[in-house]
C-alpha cells in the first residue's frame, strides 16, 4: 500500500463520508488535493462553483483541531481565488457549519466556498441589531476570565 494511502486510512473515522472521500472510496469531482487538504464539488451545490474545502484529517468540529494541525487552511484564499476565477463569480462566502444546530449534517470539518453571482438571491446575513453595551462587557470578561 502506497504510504500516502497508509497515512490516510490511520486518520480516518469509521463511517465518515469525508474520509471515505479523502481514501478514494466515494468518488468526487475533485478541483485540488495536496497532503492536508482536499477540494471538491459539493454534490448538491447551492450555486454554480460550490465546493468543499476539506482537510484530509478527521476532525468533527473545528474547535477540535489542534493549532500544529491548521496549516491545511494555508491553501483557502488560493483556492477560492481560483474558483472565483474560473465561474466569474463577482463575491465568494465562505461558510463553516459546527454541530447539528448550526447545520453541520457531515460531521467532519469542512468549508463551503460558495461562489455569489450578481441578484442571485441565495440567502442573506440575518439582520442584526445593536449590540447591548452590558452583554458586551460582559462577554468580553468571560471570555477572559474562562481561558482554556
Ligand atoms: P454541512 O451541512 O455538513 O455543512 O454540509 C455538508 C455538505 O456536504 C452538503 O452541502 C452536502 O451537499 C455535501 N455532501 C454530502 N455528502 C456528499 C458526498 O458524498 N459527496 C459530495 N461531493 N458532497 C456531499
Ligand atoms: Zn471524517
Amino acid at each position: 500500500m502506497k504510504l500516502k494511502k497508509y497515512i490516510n486510512l490511520i486518520n480516518m473515522s469509521q463511517d465518515c463520508i469525508f474520509c471515505k472521500i479523502v481514501s478514494g472510496q466515494i468518488p468526487t469531482y475533485t478541483l485540488f488535493e495536496d497532503e492536508k487538504v482536499i477540494v471538491f464539488l459539493d454534490a448538491y451545490p447551492v450555486s454554480f462553483g460550490h465546493s468543499l474545502f476539506v482537510p484530509k484529517k478527521h476532525y468533527e468540529t473545528i474547535d477540535k483541531v489542534p493549532e500544529e494541525d491548521i496549516d491545511f487552511l494555508k491553501k483557502l484564499p488560493y483556492i477560492v481565488k481560483q474558483i472565483k476565477k474560473i465561474t466569474n463569480a463577482t463575491g465568494i462566502n465562505i461558510w463553516q457549519n459546527n454541530g447539528r444546530e448550526a447545520g453541520q449534517i457531515v460531521p467532519h470539518v469542512h468549508f463551503h466556498i460558495v461562489p455569489r453571482y450578481p441578484n442571485d438571491s441565495l440567502f442573506d446575513f440575518p439582520s442584526q441589531k445593536q449590540l447591548n453595551e452590558n452583554e458586551a462587557k460582559d462577554i468580553v470578561k468571560k471570555f477572559n476570565q474562562n481561558k482554556i
